[in-house]
């Protein structure tokens, strides 16, 4: 039955890598009482909603996890250098087990509003299992890509075939032998998941709207003395990682892409193309994302690659991405993607040379003026990042005023932490912070770490609310967008710019400061050791 009646500490929404290790730290080390509320029927966040083929984490895997069970860095072995989804989630679910943090969440329950008492200073949260229950503190683990983004085409329901999105994929998986498939989308995640429909679908027909530059997963077992030696170098590389630019072992190659001979920086784009994963995007030239002149010189390297690996010219050029700087965009990590369209059962339709979606009809989809048939449509269209989970949330801080009302028109916050008129309402990974520029794990875990250390804080000094300033919060959005200004990363329609959902403001909604997440670490600390500056303490 609901719980109508009871008051606790902390509510933390959402038991992925973020609400397990809230949970944790406030239950176990701050001795709070804690009540968890997820959507979903267990643990696992991500990972529990994206099963599509293909679904793997495409950072590596010996950083993709926790750092603070220091014990279960030596003792869990990942399979391959980035597992698949049913991995990370008996990851998940060993760890959930292995601290009992499930006695605290209550599954299969959403979080469908919240507001802040002024007068009790608390948080009234709702579910839509019915319960009502108050908070001192409210955290949201909300994922910044867990709120599906399905576009509304035309005539979907008419559609008497199957259809998917691939972020809610059935658990029993779906067997596309012998049928004809449509995927919508070509981000990273299709980038996964078309190879591997391709080896079962009679024929796959892939739309695209925007061509994305993808380079090289090189995924594979990982050579047992490697393993062995970072699992003994764990605390260096956890520092490493906690004070780099992008939460992994990346560095940018400290030079300009034009200062250097073409011979240097073809060997350099080989080296880096050969490693496979993040490298060639996160450890490129230093100027790659600030001069389009560099920029392009790493685009062609791509565009050669693109051309040499697709047998038709033709279809080549449409996968080649036009108006858009190269990394500007989220890295897709692709096994065999450009070869797949080299198969006979592959075809691509391009939005720009063969005409856009139009509508989808009974029996496929309407495009360019031409009809298509299929079995089974798979959306791989995305999340509407960042904002959208937040949103859905409908919070109401002082004064009765709405979340959506305060970000219409996009989304202001102070550190990405804290929201200026929501006091005790954190938010882990939210806009306006590093998250979906790094290793999520390594910002999840200093957002957690820095709401404990503040949390623990207050109840020290015997204040009860903390929140953001709105000066500090307007310097702090000013800062994001100055920063990000000075890169080509606001060139690109991409969904880091909200740009993949109809009417959603255009702002780049994470936060690429000058020193990444490390530097983002250094002045989050600073703020606390400040008193909080920038922040109203009560
Ligand atoms: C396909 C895919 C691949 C990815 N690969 C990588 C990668 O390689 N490296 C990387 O760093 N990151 C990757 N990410 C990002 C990934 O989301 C993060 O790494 C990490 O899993 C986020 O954890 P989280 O707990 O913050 O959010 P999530 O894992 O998204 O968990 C949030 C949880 O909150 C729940 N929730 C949301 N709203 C409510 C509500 N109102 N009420 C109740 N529950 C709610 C959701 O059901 C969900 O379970 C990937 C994301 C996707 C989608």
């Amino acid at each position: 039955m609901p719980d109508s009646t009871q008051s606790f500490d902390a509510v933390v929404i959402g038991a992925g890598f973020s609400g397990l290790y809230m949970l944790k730290s406030l239950r176990d080390q701050l001795g709070l009482n804690v009540r968890v509320y997820e959507a979903g029927d267990t643990v696992g966040g991500t990972w529990y909603w994206n099963r599509y083929p293909g679904a793997r984490c495409d950072s590596d895997s010996y950083i993709y996890c926790f750092t603070w069970d220091k014990q279960l860095l030596q003792d869990w072995d990942w399979s391959e250098r980035y597992p698949e989804q049913p991995e990370i989630l008996r990851y998940l679910e060993h760890v959930a087990a292995r601290h009992d943090l499930k006695r605290d969440i209550q599954f299969n329950t959403r979080v469908i509003g919240g507001e802040f008492d002024e007068k009790a200073n608390l948080w009234r949260v709702r579910t839509d299992k019915g319960d009502e229950v108050t908070a001192q503190y409210l955290i949201a683990a909300v994922g910044s890509l867990s709120d599906t983004n399905l576009p509304p085409f035309k005539g979907l329901e008419r559609f008497k075939g199957k259809w998917y999105h691939t972020s809610r994929f059935p658990k029993e998986g779906v067997d596309f032998t012998g049928k004809r498939v449509a995927v919508v989308g070509t981000g990273a995640t299709a980038v996964q998941a078309i190879p591997e429909i391709a080896q079962q679908a009679k024929q796959l027909t892939v739309f695209q709207r925007t061509a994305n530059y993808c380079v090289p997963a090189r995924n594979g077992k990982v050579d047992p003395d490697l393993v062995r030696s970072r699992k003994e170098d764990y605390e260096g590389i956890v520092q490493r990682v906690r004070e780099s630019f992008f939460g992994q072992e990346h560095y940018f190659i400290p030079k300009s892409a034009l200062n250097v001979t073409a011979a240097e920086r073809e060997r350099e784009f080989d080296r880096m193309w050969d490693a496979g994963g993040f490298a060639f995007w996160l450890a490129n030239y230093q100027d790659m994302f600030f001069s389009e002149e560099a920029n392009d010189l790493c685009a062609d390297y791509i565009r050669r690659k693109i051309r040499s690996t697709v047998k038709d010219p033709a279809v080549a050029e449409r996968l080649i991405p036009k108006g858009h700087p190269y990394g500007t965009k989220r890295q897709p990590l692709d096994t065999n993607y450009y070869e797949t369209f080299n198969k006979q059962n592959v075809l691509l339709v391009d939005a720009k040379t063969d005409g856009g979606i139009e509508e989808i009809t009974e029996k496929g989809i309407r495009a360019g003026g031409k009809e298509y048939e299929f079995d089974i449509i798979v959306f791989a269209t995305g999340f509407d990042a960042m904002t959208g989970p937040l949103k859905a949330l409908n919070l109401k801080g002082r004064g009765g005023r709405t979340l959506g009302a305060a970000w219409a028109e996009g989304p202001r916050s102070y550190l990405g932490i804290s929201i200026a008129g929501f006091p005790n309402l954190f938010t882990i990974t939210g806009p306006q912070s590093p998250s979906v520029l790094t290793n999520m794990p390594v910002a999840i875990e200093q957002h957690v770490e820095w709401i404990a250390d503040c949390i623990a804080d207050m109840r020290k000094a015997g204040m009860t609310t903390i929140e953001a300033k709105p000066e500090a919060q307007d310097q702090w959005v000013g800062h994001v967008n100055e920063v990000v200004g000075a890169t080509l990363m606001t060139r690109a329609n991409s969904w880091y710019m909200g740009a993949n959902i109809a009417g959603k403001p255009r702002t780049f909604l994470p936060y690429l400061g000058p020193e990444g997440v490390g530097g983002y670490r250094k002045k989050c600390a600073e703020v606390a050791a400040k008193n909080y500056e920038g922040f109203a303490l009560e």
